[in-house]
């Protein structure tokens, strides 16, 4: 029985004494630059130069995850490119995130079993839609244009029709012209959605050289600049967490990448114990011309050994959840 006593004492004060041998409270854990690599399938056309693209680029990317928010209409084209199935199950490998992009296809709101709608466009304002060879259109349409229950069906018949790869199909989205409207938001949550990842700085695209996408994005999401750290969203009944985009690789160069990462790091060094977020997005249909700048950007940060032990690669939906930890508890 003593020793049985004694054992019992000396559990309680090793436990104490791994827990803070001084007495001092326990050292918080270093904070990371936590670097999220996104690709937007547009569903307008799976090219091979695009697919092959996005293998070289992983080549480069060794252990770090990609998150794909994939639209569906690569399945409901008047005649739907066989290998899209095969093409998507390829890219997403394990450990990658598979999830919703949403652009306003007419095939798709005509699976989704709904009126298509023919304006605005989001690069012009009017009703001139961009054409595309196959003879759908809607890639440009703003998603606001359509109601809540209307957005709610295109968000079902996404994740439904995306099923068919058999991959776990995250809770994250993203909008097409990264337009989370409030609309948008609502049906988000209502269809179970828990992450937005679509806030962008407006003033990235001044190369786009179009008017009205600048302005629409600036009225949604005037804070956000290039160090936006993900922050919570309402909408009714509920909230999203919004992990917002940091540079996207059509409308900025490998150097400018770079230069957001150490502006995180910067950050890092200024509080050491809270993870800053770093998102950056390519896409598929311009992979062939702009993936490789995200490819030089990263292999610079890591050719820096400090810098790189810094780095954490993971998904949206991970780095979600790392956010969420730091945030205070919602109401
Ligand atoms: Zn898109």
């Amino acid at each position: 029985m003593a020793n049985r006593i004694w054992v019992y004492l000396a559990t309680i004060v090793l436990a104490g004494c791994s827990a803070s041998p001084s007495g001092a409270p326990p050292t918080p854990a270093p904070g990371r630059i936590v670097v999220v690599l996104t690709i937007d399938w547009e569903g307008a056309q799976l090219s091979q130069d695009g697919l092959d693209a996005v293998d070289d680029l992983r080549k480069s990317l060794v252990g770090a995850p990609l998150t794909h928010f994939v639209s569906a209409a690569y399945f409901t084209k008047d005649t739907p490119d066989p290998t899209a199935i095969a093409s998507i199950t390829d890219a997403v490998h394990a450990g990658d995130e598979l999830a919703v992009h949403l652009h306003a296809w007419r095939s798709l709101a005509k699976a989704s079993g709904i009126e298509p709608r023919m304006s605005p466009s989001f690069l012009t304002g009017t009703d001139q839609l961009l054409e595309f060879d196959d003879g759908d259109g809607g890639f440009d349409l703003d998603l606001d244009t359509y109601s809540v229950p209307e957005l709610r069906a295109l968000l079902r018949t996404s994740r439904h029709l995306l099923e068919q790869t058999h991959l776990p199909i995250s809770k994250s989205f993203r909008a097409g012209g990264y337009l989370t409207t409030p609309k948008v938001l609502q049906a988000l949550h209502d269809e179970g959605f828990t992450v937005d990842s679509g806030a962008l700085d407006h003033r990235q695209l001044d190369e786009l050289k179009a008017e009205v996408l600048p302005a629409r994005l600036a009225a949604l999401w005037p804070k956000v600049d290039t160090t936006t750290q993900p922050f919570v969203v309402q909408t009714l009944g509920g909230s999203l967490l919004e992990v917002p985009i940091a540079a996207v690789t059509d409308y900025v160069t490998a150097a400018e990448i770079v230069g957001i990462i150490d502006a995180a790091d910067a950050q890092l060094r200024k509080a050491p114990t809270q993870n800053v977020f770093v998102v950056l997005g390519f896409h598929l249909e311009t992979a062939a011309e702009f993936a490789g700048r995200l490819g030089e950007a990263i292999a610079t940060v890591r050719a820096r050994r400090e810098l790189a032990g810094r780095l954490l690669f993971t998904t949206v939906e991970r780095a979600a959840e790392l956010a969420r930890r730091a945030l205070p508890p919602s109401k």
